[in-house]
């Protein structure tokens, strides 16, 4: 008698600045069990690494896993596995060997690479670009990112920041400082604290800070603020639709696919977003329409998984 084969089975990571989500997915992209465990960035690299390698332990048949893959923010050396830069929400993280640290603590083989990236990866493998050969993946949230894909394949380039599409210079954003330093760019106006600040400036009523609140008063009736956060989600979303439209331009890909928390908002983000985007159109893709992310948060922890099913060449000529 033959032992039945166990299925297939890949292990996601998302490391984000608060916390670290963790699953067990299968080969088809289903997340089969997951858990949620805080980042102890003010600890430093190792008290992550250790954590991280921690939160995969609970996970029931994690031993059977044919390897790991891990999504984080900054610039990640896809090939190398290591974290070339990172931002201040985790201190320390750049020069960390993500995968060769990861694969000594758990003994499995470790892929690692920009969570942008890994959302992109997701919905190219799993969602709503499944099955097209080119597409465009942005995630609108506290930052804007995403990948592009062309021939079935990711773009990382030349220096691991292909798909920084939120640092697209707009003139909508002039003037205003970005998170990646510079000013001026995409996501100064349209990031989900960049319309949450432009709200604050719109209705004079400096208590606001959570989007939700922005996005609830954008559909209520009230008089109060009403007008000022349709506004301000309306221009952030023009300014979007048209950088995207300019992009599609450029490159013309088959989707346009965009998640991330600010896409959920529903019509008073996506209606002006759609119509600055189809203005801008040529006449070639001109009947390509933005579409939703279909995954939601659980790209993060499937596209992760998903890195350890790229197969060949990542398009990229690394320079240092
Ligand atoms: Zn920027």
């Amino acid at each position: 008698m033959t032992a039945a084969r166990e299925p297939r089975t890949l292990l996601g990571v998302d490391v984000g600045g608060t916390k670290i989500a963790a699953g067990l997915v299968s080969a088809d992209g289903a997340l089969l069990t997951s858990v949620v465990r805080p980042t102890p960035a003010a600890q430093g690299r190792d008290a992550v690494l250790d954590a991280i390698a921690a939160a995969v332990r609970e996970l029931p048949g994690w031993e059977g896993a044919e390897g790991l893959g891990i999504g984080t923010g900054g610039v990640i050396d896809r090939d190398l596995g290591v974290v070339r830069s990172a931002n201040a929400l985790l201190p320390g993280w750049a020069g960390t060997r993500l995968s060769e640290e990861l694969s000594a603590r758990l003994g499995l083989p470790v892929a690692a690479d920009n969570d942008a990236n890994v959302f992109a990866l997701a919905e190219q493998t799993y969602g709503a670009g499944a099955g097209c050969a080119s597409a465009l993946y942005v995630s609108v949230g506290t930052g804007i990112g995403g990948g592009l894909v062309t021939g079935g394949r990711l773009l990382r380039g030349a220096h691991w920041t292909a798909g920084e599409f939120g640092h697209i210079a707009v003139p909508e954003a002039a003037g205003r400082p970005c998170n990646c330093g510079g000013a001026g760019h995409l996501e100064a106006v349209a990031s989900g604290p960049a319309i949450t600040a432009r709200f604050r400036e719109l209705a004079g009523d400096e208590d606001v800070y959570d989007l939700r609140k922005v996005a609830a008063l954008a559909e209520s009736d009230t008089p109060t603020g009403t007008e000022a956060a349709r506004a301000a989600l309306a221009e952030g979303a023009a300014a979007l639709g048209r950088a995207l439209a300019g992009l599609v331009n450029t490159v013309d890909p088959q989707r346009v696919v965009i998640g991330g928390g600010v896409a959920s908002i529903g019509t008073p983000f996506w209606q002006p977003l759609t119509e600055a985007f189809a203005a801008e159109l040529l006449p070639g893709p001109a009947g390509v329409r933005p579409v939703p992310a279909a995954l939601g948060p659980r790209a993060a922890v499937i596209g992760a998984a998903a890195l350890l099913l790229e197969t060949g060449p990542r398009q990229t000529t690394t320079t240092t």
